[in-house]
């Protein structure tokens, strides 16, 4: 398949262009075109096989025009540190020339930079459950505008023990949401959480 058969648009494609992402990866072509549909996604799928890209494209294609000072529109929950600075660089390669910002959040940095970040607005986040719930319950983080979720290396987070935290900002997102969840792999307890909280999910496997 091509990114221009996906369903993703002209601007996109020129971002895909100046990226050198000439083809999509199996599971960007699996995932994309159902997370652009509005459809909740659980894919089986390890790193380094363009996860990232794969719900970092439809978050950007489904961010709304809003004012500089709106919450936040999508959330991703990831297991560490590093992977939220992954992901953040990954979405806004994606997303270079552009006026979205995407926030990374996570512990072991003081979290009055963060606050302040918040403050000026992001249309994204990217964080691990203990800074998100942290950032919620000072009240600067706010998550009724979310449209989507994404949580990835689902099996990373549960295995650290994250399940409360993330079972505590999910409870806690607009119910009419989007949610997408990647996870090298699907064993009971990512099931479990599926079950919960995701509507109807397209189970994809790579
Ligand atoms: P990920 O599995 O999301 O960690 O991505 C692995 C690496 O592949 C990252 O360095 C991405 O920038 C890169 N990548 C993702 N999608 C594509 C693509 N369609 N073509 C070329 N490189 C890609």
């Amino acid at each position: 398949a091509q990114f221009s058969e996906l369903g993703v648009s002209e601007v996109m494609l020129a971002s895909l262009e100046k990226a050198q992402y000439h083809q999509p990866s199996p599971v960007q072509a699996g995932v994309i075109p159902l997370a652009l549909e509005g459809k909740d996604v659980l894919g089986q799928a390890r790193t380094g096989t363009g996860k990232t890209a794969s719900f970092g494209i439809p978050i950007l294609e489904r961010l709304e025009r809003q004012g500089r000072s709106a919450p936040p529109q999508a959330l991703v929950l990831v297991p560490t540190r590093e992977l939220a600075v992954q992901v953040r660089d990954e979405i806004d390669k994606l997303s270079h020339g552009s006026k979205v910002r995407t926030l990374a959040l996570y512990g072991g940095k003081p979290i009055r930079q963060q606050v302040v970040k918040l403050e000026k607005g992001a249309e994204i986040v990217v964080g691990t459950p203990g800074r998100v719930l942290d950032h919620m319950s000072r009240g600067t983080l706010v998550l009724e505008g979310l449209k989507m979720v994404v949580l990835d290396e689902a099996d990373r987070m549960l295995d650290i023990g994250f399940r409360p935290d993330i079972e505590k900002i999910l409870r806690r997102c607009p119910k009419t949401r989007q949610t997408l969840l990647l996870s090298a792999t699907v064993a009971p307890a990512v099931e479990r959480l599926a079950q919960r909280y995701m509507r109807d999910p397209e189970v994809l496997d790579f």
